[in-house]
């Protein structure tokens, strides 16, 4: 298997040499656009670059206002903000994640609560998340959902799109109404994915893209926070940029401000990038069917995107027969030079959120185990595979 599964990557990307799995592509106006920052010396906090990156991203996503920020954690730290989590709230969140989504909440004060994934999704079940709920919390006299053990607030609902899969939106958006919790999505990986024909990041008030390197789209580094409305928009923007009132010449903050501002130069790379997104999303798409078509028939089942969503595939995922199997491949792909991962961790494995409250986790113990990530950048796939 891993051989054929070598050969077979080498022949998708036309390559020899050291596979990688996600390198940037820039086959676009990113040169000149950067050139064009430095050579009118507006590479830091102002210049047009910045706003017409958030142009680009509320025109594709449909976000009211899109904010731009430093990274993708920034991003989640300042969507908590907005969204009103305050020290000692809890989060329900996933324990298969990526750390950037629990340290965001630790920045706040808060603390995550990590509920089951689906398998199909990869992200939070809205199943496992009520039965949670229904055992460990009540809602108090003014509305508030709190946790029967510590009796602390549970103030938030938090599901991060794992490698673009959307998250059962609608179940979760009925959980967060019947118990009265906002919904924060931590949308780092799922630019180009869309639930039932809408961009995901867009069913909360707030939540988080990334631009880091390895993402679909790269500003260096970089990332968004969507905003469910002008005024909201407006805000995160102020927050962002030291809480500043603007003033030809004089300094006067009028609150709390975080120093999260997206330089120029980088949001210069991010118009550049988003220009290509489209061709990015559809090589993607065919690269996808094409390991897809590979595995078919194989004991390996390959992550398909879930009912009603078309997912960006940001990176593609097998799901290998059994521990074993799965140690062998990641062993000898990367002993050839083609890269390929174990997912991540789970959370509560981690010193600083080991004793965090959790239900049962099994899918996610399941995946943590058997899920191997494929070389996944836009590549040109000339004959593939038929399904
Ligand atoms: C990449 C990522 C982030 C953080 O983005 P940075 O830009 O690296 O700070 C957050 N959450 C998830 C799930 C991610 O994959």
């Amino acid at each position: 298997m891993t051989n054929s599964l070598i050969q077979f990557i080498r022949d998708t990307y036309q390559s020899n040499e050291f596979i990688p799995l996600h390198a940037p592509t820039f086959n676009g106006n990113e040169k000149q656009y950067v050139v064009d920052t430095i050579e009118s010396t507006f590479v830091s906090s102002v210049g047009q670059y910045v706003d017409k990156f958030e142009q680009q991203i509320e025109q594709f996503t449909g976000a009211k206002k899109a904010v731009a920020v430093v990274n993708g954690t920034s991003a989640l730290h300042t969507a908590l903000y907005m969204a009103g989590i305050k020290n000692g709230d809890l989060v329900i969140t996933q324990a298969l994640t990526f750390v950037a989504t629990c340290n965001a909440l630790y920045h706040m004060g808060a603390a995550p609560i990590f509920v089951d994934v689906s398998l199909n999704t990869l992200g939070l079940c809205p199943q496992a998340t009520e039965t949670y709920l229904e055992e460990n919390s009540s809602l108090n006299a003014d509305g508030e959902c709190i946790h029967r053990h510590s009796q602390q607030r549970i103030k938030a609902i938090m599901p991060m799109h794992t490698f673009g899969h959307p998250v059962e939106l609608d179940g979760l958006l009925k959980i967060c109404k019947k118990f009265n919790l906002v919904l924060i999505e931590d949308a780092a990986e799922s630019l180009g994915s869309f639930y039932k024909g809408k961009h995901t990041g867009t069913f909360s008030d707030y939540s988080a893209i990334s631009f880091n390197g390895n993402k679909i789209i790269t500003t260096g580094g970089g990332g968004m926070v969507l905003c469910h409305s002008k005024n909201a928009g407006a805000h995160t923007k102020h927050i962002t940029t030291m809480a500043k009132q603007p003033h030809a010449f004089e300094f006067f903050h009028d609150e709390p401000g975080f120093n999260y501002r997206l330089p120029n130069i980088n949001a210069a790379l991010g118009c550049a990038q988003m220009e290509t997104l489209p061709d990015f999303l559809k090589r993607k798409r065919l690269l996808a069917h094409h390991y897809q078509a590979f595995f078919k028939n194989s004991d390996f089942s390959f992550v398909k995107e879930p009912k009603h969503c078309q997912s960006n595939y940001w990176l593609n995922a097998i799901i290998c027969p059994d521990v074993a199997s799965r140690d062998t491949l990641i062993k000898e792909t990367n002993a050839s030079g083609v890269m390929t991962r174990p997912i991540w961790q789970l959370m509560h494995r981690l010193p600083m959120f080991k004793s965090a409250f959790r239900g049962p986790l099994i899918n996610s113990e399941f995946i943590e185990t058997r899920l191997v990530n494929l070389p996944s950048s836009p590549t040109d796939i000339k004959e593939p595979l038929h399904v």
